[in-house]
């Protein structure tokens, strides 16, 4: 219930507006994002390649409807790339085809994501598209097809809780495209997405064995540490290296977990977002955890 609304919150307008005009909102989206500018999240890049983690940016953004809008996402996101490479940083980037312009023309996002993936692989460096609500699983698919990138320059997330997902893998897999693996954020119909927590789960963890199986390297993207120790126990019985593939987890959740993963000797890579287009972010991640929302009220009435 709260979940749900909660999601449709992160997708209304005043909301939004009393929030991200407020410096107490701000404040509490510290937890989860790095910063507005660019500077904040290059900062927080240095700290955590400092401390062993791997890193993704994302330039938070997503549902852009303006021809304008998706171009000048694409040239921030040729910039960061530039940055990262100016500094010799080691963070990927990690894109949402809506803030390429996906909801306006396909083409224009196809564009878009050839000219990151160029300036990707100018710099030897990582593309990977996140995967947004299933009115644009499809979609999604065609354009990271039709940009047709290689495997070591662009790669895909899909989620666990879509029914679709299984047989969504198996095509990419035929294809050697690199996965990123998570449960699913968007509020979604049972028509679509497995309605309980336990057969969500379920799919994610059938799916990391697909994945693991295969020779190529994907993420593995969750907190959940009981699916982690699975993970850890699937490869140790198939003789899988722990440079086979990483876990992947979001900036400020689980800190502890991402240390303790880190001493373990497992890859890690911290997805870390920037930027003002912040609130639907963190509306999500107020929806995972209902106990997010009790911190948030305590501060609105401490305040
Ligand atoms: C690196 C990364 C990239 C992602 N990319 C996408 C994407 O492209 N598309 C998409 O739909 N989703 C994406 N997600 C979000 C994902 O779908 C889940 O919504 C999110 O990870 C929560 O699920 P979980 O696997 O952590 O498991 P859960 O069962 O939800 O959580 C397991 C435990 O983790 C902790 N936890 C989880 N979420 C929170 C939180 N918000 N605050 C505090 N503690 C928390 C709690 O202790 C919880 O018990 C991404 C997640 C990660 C880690």
């Amino acid at each position: 219930m709260l979940r749900s609304f909660l999601l449709y919150l992160s997708e209304r307008e005043t909301p939004k507006n009393l929030l991200t005009h407020h410096a107490l909102g701000r404040r509490l989206a510290s937890r989860f994002i790095a910063g507005e500018e660019l500077e904040d999240a290059l900062r927080t890049v240095r700290q955590l390649t400092a401390e062993g983690f791997e890193v993704t940016l994302d330039c938070l953004g997503e549902s852009v409807h303006e021809a304008a809008a998706a171009e000048e996402a694409c040239r921030t996101y040729q910039a960061i790339l530039d940055r990262l490479a100016a500094e010799n940083l080691r963070s990927h980037v990690s894109v949402k085809l809506t803030q390429l312009g996906l909801a306006l023309d396909e083409a224009l996002a196809i564009r878009h994501l050839q000219a990151i993936c160029e300036r990707a692989a100018r710099h030897h460096n990582f593309v990977r598209v996140d995967m947004e609500s299933s009115a644009y699983t499809e979609a999604t698919l065609r354009v990271f097809r039709a940009a047709n990138a290689p495997r070591d320059i662009l790669g895909i997330a899909l989620q666990a809780y879509l029914y679709r997902s299984e047989k969504d893998v198996e095509e990419l897999l035929r294809c050697g495209a690199r996965i990123r693996l998570v449960k699913g954020a968007y509020k979604e119909p049972p028509e679509v997405a497995f309605p309980r927590k336990r057969d969500v789960d379920g799919n994610f963890q059938k799916l990391t064995e697909k994945l693991l199986s295969s020779e190529v390297y994907h993420a593995i993207a969750t907190h959940d540490a009981r699916l982690i120790a699975a993970t850890q126990a699937f490869a140790k019985a198939h003789n899988i290296s722990p440079d086979r593939y990483e876990f992947q987890l979001l900036y400020g959740i689980r800190r502890q977990l991402q240390r303790d993963l880190l001493r373990q000797g497992m890859r890690v890579r911290v997805y870390v977002p920037y930027g003002r287009q912040w609130y639907a972010y963190f509306m999500r991640r107020l929806a995972e955890r209902p106990a997010n929302l009790l911190f948030l009220l305590r501060n609105l009435f401490r305040a």
